[in-house]
């Protein structure tokens, strides 16, 4: 006992687990900050279509931090979901989204293209998020119908009536939904059915696994994920497309959409634009040399 006693008094005074308590203080103080100076940027990244053209993009979340440089999500979103600075930070990504939507809206080159916000859970399980949408798409002038969100597994099913009722009541206003990550949590097929999803993301861990054609296992899931998917009448995207392999492989099984660093990385919106122009040229070109046309 006296044993145990000393080892705790040791970790009370241990100077690693103080450090990583106050990096986290002051990570939290310095994201409040963030928020209110516009230290938040979204960077997007293409899918395209079958025949490489783009058709929608993703907006991912980014800290220009002063100090450290620019930041992912991983160095800061699980902070803010456990402090609720989620909800603020959700606010910020949909405002800007939308208002990018709006922006594109105006563009020839861009009007018909959807962008995909990705929503956390307890952002989604705020009594008034339907509320807040409708009135961020309102407000900036976004055609509802481009707008996507992405809803993980693991958050439906924190509260599956809320959530059915949520995207319902979003739906009915033009809004769509992709089921992310797909394939990581429970992926039970029962209730996907029942989940008005217009498509479903596989995610990047199994088109990992599908470049290796070996024993085909990892492959039987991709395929058995893209064909329930589209008898449930929902279209299927492919993530982290990395390799013209796998590519190859989920144009063969009909995947729908693509989205990897194939095509193009997460970019901020001026170099994202340039993307968008070059995966057309190199589309156009790729007919004309009568490339593959489905
Ligand atoms: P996600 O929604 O599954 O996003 C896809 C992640 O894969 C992104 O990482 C993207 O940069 C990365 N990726 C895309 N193509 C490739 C590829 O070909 N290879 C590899 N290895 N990776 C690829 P990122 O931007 O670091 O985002 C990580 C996660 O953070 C996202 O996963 C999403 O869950 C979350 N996240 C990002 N932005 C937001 C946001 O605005 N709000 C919320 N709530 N979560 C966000
Ligand atoms: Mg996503
Ligand atoms: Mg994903
Ligand atoms: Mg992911």
């Amino acid at each position: 006992q006296a044993k145990a006693a000393g080892r705790n008094a040791i970790h009370f005074f241990d100077p690693s687990i103080h450090a990583a308590i106050e990096a986290r203080f002051r990570l939290e103080a310095e994201f409040r900050a963030a928020l209110d100076n516009n230290e938040l940027v979204l960077f997007y990244q293409a899918q395209v279509n079958r025949r490489g053209e783009p058709c929608g993009a993703e907006a991912l979340i980014r800290w220009q931090h002063p100090a450290r440089g620019l930041l992912g999500p991983a160095a800061f979103i699980n902070m803010a979901e456990e402090t609720g600075l989620i909800a603020p930070m959700g606010d910020t990504v949909l405002r800007t989204a939308c208002h990018q939507l709006s922006l594109w809206g105006e563009q020839a080159e861009a009007d018909t293209l959807s962008l995909a916000v990705n929503i956390s859970a307890r952002q989604f399980h705020q009594p008034d998020f339907v509320n807040r949408i409708l009135t961020i798409v309102d407000e900036t002038g976004a055609n509802p119908r481009l707008l996507k969100l992405e809803l993980t597994e693991s958050l439906i099913l924190t509260d599956l009536d809320d959530s059915v009722t949520k995207m319902r009541a979003l739906r009915a206003a033009g809004i769509r939904f992709a089921m992310d990550d797909f394939g990581t949590g429970y992926s039970s097929l029962a209730y996907l059915s029942r989940l008005p999803f217009d498509e479903v993301k596989i995610d990047q861990a199994f088109i990992r696994q599908a470049q290796l054609d070996t024993e085909g296992a990892d492959r039987s899931i991709v395929e058995a994920i893209i064909g329930l998917t589209h008898s449930l009448g929902m279209r299927v995207v492919a993530e982290g497309v990395e390799t013209p392999v796998q590519r190859e492989f989920l144009l063969s099984r009909r995947c729908d959409v693509f989205q990897g660093y194939l095509f193009s990385h997460p970019e901020p919106v001026t170099a994202f634009e340039q993307t968008l122009e070059a995966l057309r040229k190199a589309c156009t070109m790729h007919s004309i040399a009568g490339g593959k046309q489905d």
